[in-house]
């Protein structure tokens, strides 16, 4: 047993823990937990816990069903909302093993990302990243069902009594620190109930982790306050949608922030400026696992401070990706604006760096930035700057994924055709499906 181990064995004495959840994702992003008694912790670090595989989504195919989870300590956390009383409970994420070849589970979300991670500590790296993810507060219906009403009429960064769901954001603060997540801000966002909540930059691995973590604290704290916090990217139209900024960046061996150079216009290395060269030669793809939702594509329309075009920008938001200012050099990174808070934070982080990775490989250069509003141009003048536009709708972005090799390969031989197959499937569906707007508009016309 390791040192991390016995220090978690220690906590789960110390604090009456009775029941651990074992989490893991599966390829939709979706967190998974199998609960054990806590004195099972010993047994789970050195022999893992079985479990069935097979009706898991994307997991395996029902003939090896036999999965092991083992629990990673440095993820132990305590969880908040469940009271002394009932038996305290406490969480672990796990890395999922095949049983049958003792290897790690191909499958598992969590060991793409690890892949990525292993490519730049071959190439001298380290990599940090940190979300913004945004999110909705809907009512509740009298059966305790989500509306898309919000009693709020707040916008972007108001203070209560218009922002009515400060307190139920002040509690989810609350349970994040007690998770030990460091809050840096939370604010209203543009959108009547939108909200947005940041914390501290991590080890990729960290924050992708978090990710899950954090959208399991909003949903059950705003429960508790009978509200619905929805993660969906466009829950209403013509108003912005919830999006999932992205914040990267490369960190030398030795601690040096492998993106910053004093000396650059934009503060950015030449390494920054080929890996940023690297996400929009590939942002066609990436959008596939960063958007992953048909409702992702009802997010990337123009007008909406959402990315729709394929460009980089030191200025304004309507581009791709964005160069943040950065008041210290461990602070210079670059901003990817198109992921939303619907994705799978493992898989969406391990594709924007293979993406990046490849353009350092590659060498490649980054285009001029453009500084102007993006929205604004026509066609002829996004032709005239060379911008690209990015996959209109789900179907497109998984045509795009699977042409493009070091993408479709980034993800691994089981996730990738997993991927590819359940989104092929849900863009078909949506295809068939006759909706609202369509009824409305020509129901009594023809
Ligand atoms: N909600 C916007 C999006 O969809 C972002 C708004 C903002 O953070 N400035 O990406
Ligand atoms: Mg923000
Ligand atoms: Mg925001
Ligand atoms: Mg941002």
């Amino acid at each position: 047993i390791t040192e991390a181990e016995q220090a978690v064995l220690d906590e789960i004495e110390d604090n009456d823990i009775s029941f651990l959840r074992l989490q893991f994702t599966d390829i939709l992003g979706t967190v998974k937990n199998v609960s054990v008694p806590a004195r099972q912790a010993e047994k789970a670090f050195s022999e893992g816990i079985y479990f069935d595989g097979s009706s898991i989504e994307g997991f395996v195919r029902i003939q090896e069903s036999d999965m092991r989870l083992v629990p990673d300590p440095d993820t132990f956390a305590i969880l908040p909302w469940r009271r002394k009383e009932d038996g305290a409970s406490a969480r672990m994420i796990c890395d999922v093993y095949n049983t049958s070849t003792g290897e790690p589970f191909e499958g598992d979300p969590r060991y793409v990302l690890k892949q990525a991670l292993d490519r730049a500590h071959e190439m001298g790296y380290t990599v940090n990243a940190a979300p913004e993810p945004e999110f909705f507060l809907f009512e509740e219906d009298e059966e305790g069902r989500a509306t898309t009403e919000t009693n709020d009429a707040g916008g972007y960064f108001d203070l209560a009594p218009k922002d009515l769901a400060s307190d139920v954001r002040r509690d989810i603060i609350y349970g994040l620190e007690d998770m030990g997540f460091e809050v840096e801000a939370s604010h209203h966002e543009v959108a009547q109930g939108q909200h947005e909540i940041n914390f501290t930059y991590d080890d990729a691995l960290t924050t992708a982790d978090n990710v899950g973590t954090f959208r399991t604290v909003v949903r059950a704290i705003a429960a508790q306050h009978d509200y619905h916090a929805t993660f969906m990217p466009k829950p209403i139209p013509k108003i912005n949608g919830s999006g999932m900024h992205t914040h990267i960046s490369l960190f030398t061996e030795d601690g040096e922030n492998a993106f910053h150079d004093e000396s650059d216009e934009f503060n950015l290395s030449e390494t920054a400026h080929s890996f940023l060269a690297g996400v929009l030669e590939h942002a066609p793809a990436i959008t596939a696992v960063a958007n992953p939702t048909v409702n992702s594509y009802k997010r990337l329309v123009p007008g909406y401070e959402a990315p729709v075009y394929v460009a980089w920008s030191d200025r304004n938001r309507s581009a791709l990706i964005r160069k943040p200012a950065a008041r210290v050099p461990a602070a210079s990174r670059i901003e990817l604006r198109s992921p939303d808070p619907s994705c799978n934070p493992y898989l969406a982080i391990a594709v924007m760096i293979h993406a990046g990775l490849d353009g350092i490989e590659q060498g490649l250069e980054a285009p001029d930035p453009v500084r102007e509003n993006i929205y604004e141009f026509d066609e002829q003048k996004r032709e005239e700057y060379g911008i690209e536009t990015l996959p209109s709708n789900l179907g497109a972005a998984v045509d795009a994924l699977e042409e493009d090799e070091a993408i479709y390969e980034a993800l691994g031989d089981h996730v990738a055709p997993k991927f590819v197959e359940a989104k092929r499937q849900e863009f078909e569906e949506y295809l068939v499906d006759v909706s609202e707007w369509e009824l409305d508009r020509y129901l009594e016309t023809f």
